[in-house]
C-alpha cells in the first residue's frame, strides 16, 4: 500500500488507498458535427419573423479516454448561431482536463468554469462545458457498469414519452395528424404541436382538430414558442382550456417570469417553460416567482448534468413537475431519476448520429439496459464531422 502523498486529493497514504485509485483523463476528442435536418423547421418564432427556418443542428461531441482505458462520450449542440463558438472555446479549454481524476466531475467542472469564467456561468461557455461533463458521467456510469440512471439513482425503468417533430407549423394538419397518429402507433404516449401563429384562430383550429383526431384519452400540449404577448397567452390559453391539455409551453418570453406567473394562476391548463433558459440562477428567477407548473430544463444548455442535478433537487422542493427539453438520450436517463413522474420530449432528428435506437412501449420510453448513457457514435456522425482535434496526455502533443 503505498503511503506517497498524492498532491490531487486533500489527502494521502493509506486514505487515498482506500477510496480507491485515481484514474487521470489521458486522451480528449473533441468533434464539431453538422447534422442536417431532413426538412426546413418553423416554429412561431419563424412566423413571426424572428428566426429563419432551421436546417441544421450544430453538435458538439466530447470522447474521453482514461489511463485504466474507461471511456466517456457526452455532447452539446446549438440550434442555429453559436455551434462554432462552443467548440471554439473547448479548443481553448479542454489541455484542463488532461491528468485529471475522471471521477471528480465536481471539481473537474469547477476548474473549467474557472477557465472560461471572464466569458460568464451560462451560455456558450457552460454549454461547451456541459458536452465534458456529460461524458465523465457517462464514463462514470460506464466504469460501473449501470446505465446513467440507474447511477443517479433511478425511480422507473421507463418515462412517459410525447412526440414534438410532428407538430412544428411548417406541416399541414393533414401532415400534423397523419404524424400524430404514427406516433402513437409507434408507442409514444402523448402528442404536442405548435401554436403561436400570427393569427390565434389558426391555433385553435388546429388544436381543435388535433384533439378530434387523437381522441380525448391521449395527452395533448401545445408550444408557443415564447411568442405571444401577455394578452394574447391570456386570451388564447383561455380559450385553450377547453382542450384538456396536458400543458401549454413557451407562452411568453422565457424571461417574463411575472407574465408566466400571472398565467399560471390565471389558468386551469398547466404552464410550462425553461426550455431556453441558459444556467441553474435563470431557472431560479422561474422557481423564485412561482412562474410554472412544470420546469423544461436542458441539460446541455444549462451547462451539463451536474448543474442539472443541483437545478432538479430545487424544482422537486418546490413542487414542480419536471418535461426536460430535447436530447432524449441524455434526458431519459435524467427523467427517470426525478422522483415524481416526468416526460421525456421524443425527437428523432438526433437518431442517424447513434447506433441505438431507444425503445418506445405502451406511451413510455424505455431506459437503455447499457452502462452510460448508452449511446456510441454512428459512421455517419463522423462523415458530418466538420472539425475535430485531439489531446493526448501521453505525447502532449495535439494529434
Ligand atoms: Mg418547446
Amino acid at each position: 500500500m503505498s503511503t506517497q502523498q498524492n498532491p490531487r486529493l486533500p489527502f494521502g497514504g493509506d486514505h487515498e488507498a482506500a477510496v480507491g485509485a485515481v484514474d487521470p483523463i489521458e486522451w480528449i476528442r473533441v468533434s464539431s458535427v453538422a447534422l442536417p435536418l431532413a426538412t426546413p423547421i418553423s416554429d412561431a418564432k419563424v412566423f413571426t419573423g424572428r428566426q429563419r427556418p432551421m436546417t441544421e443542428v450544430a453538435m458538439l461531441f466530447v470522447e474521453l479516454r482514461t489511463r485504466d482505458g474507461a471511456e466517456g462520450i457526452g455532447f452539446s449542440y446549438s440550434k442555429r448561431a453559436g455551434g462554432p463558438a462552443q467548440y471554439a472555446h473547448l479548443k481553448e479549454i479542454a489541455h484542463e482536463l488532461l491528468g485529471e481524476d475522471s471521477s471528480d466531475i465536481g471539481r473537474v467542472y469547477d476548474k473549467l468554469l474557472w477557465a472560461g469564467a471572464s466569458v460568464g456561468r451560462a451560455g456558450v461557455a457552460t454549454q461547451a462545458i456541459a458536452a465534458i461533463d456529460i461524458a465523465l458521467w457517462d464514463l462514470k456510469a460506464k466504469r460501473a457498469a449501470l446505465p446513467l440512471a440507474k447511477l443517479l439513482g433511478a425511480y422507473r425503468n421507463s418515462v412517459r414519452t410525447y412526440n414534438t417533430s410532428g407538430g412544428f407549423l411548417h406541416s399541414s394538419l393533414e401532415e400534423v395528424t397523419a404524424n400524430a397518429t404514427q406516433s402513437l402507433e409507434n408507442g409514444i404516449g402523448g402528442i404536442k404541436i405548435k401554436v403561436g401563429h400570427p393569427d390565434s384562430a389558426r391555433d385553435l383550429a388546429r388544436v381543435a382538430a388535433v384533439r378530434e383526431a387523437i381522441g380525448a384519452d391521449v395527452p395533448l400540449m401545445v408550444d408557443a414558442n415564447q411568442q405571444w404577448d401577455r394578452a394574447t397567452a391570456m386570451r388564447v390559453g383561455r380559450a385553450l382550456e377547453d382542450f384538456d391539455l396536458t400543458w401549454i409551453e413557451e407562452p411568453l418570453d422565457a424571461y417574463d417570469a411575472a407574465g408566466h406567473a400571472r398565467l399560471t394562476a390565471a389558468l386551469v391548463t398547466p404552464v410550462a417553460s425553461g426550455e431556453m433558459l441558459t444556467s441553474v440562477a435563470e431557472h431560479c428567477t422561474l422557481i423564485d416567482a412561482d412562474a410554472v407548473d412544470i420546469l423544461q430544463p436542458d441539460a446541455p444548455r444549462i451547462g451539463g448534468i451536474t448543474p442539472f442535478l443541483r437545478l432538479a433537487t430545487l424544482a422537486h422542493h418546490h413542487g414542480l413537475a419536471l418535461a426536460p427539453h430535447f436530447a432524449m438520450q441524455i434526458h431519459l436517463h435524467l427523467a427517470a431519476a426525478y422522483p415524481t413522474e416526468t416526460w421525456a420530449e421524443h425527437f428523432e432528428w438526433l437518431d442517424p448520429l447513434f447506433t441505438q435506437r431507444l425503445e418506445t412501449r405502451d406511451g413510455r420510453m424505455l431506459v437503455p439496459n447499457r452502462p452510460g448513457l448508452g449511446i456510441e457514435l454512428s459512421e455517419q456522425a463522423r462523415r458530418w464531422t466538420v472539425d475535430s482535434f485531439e489531446l493526448d496526455a501521453v505525447t502532449s502533443t495535439a494529434a
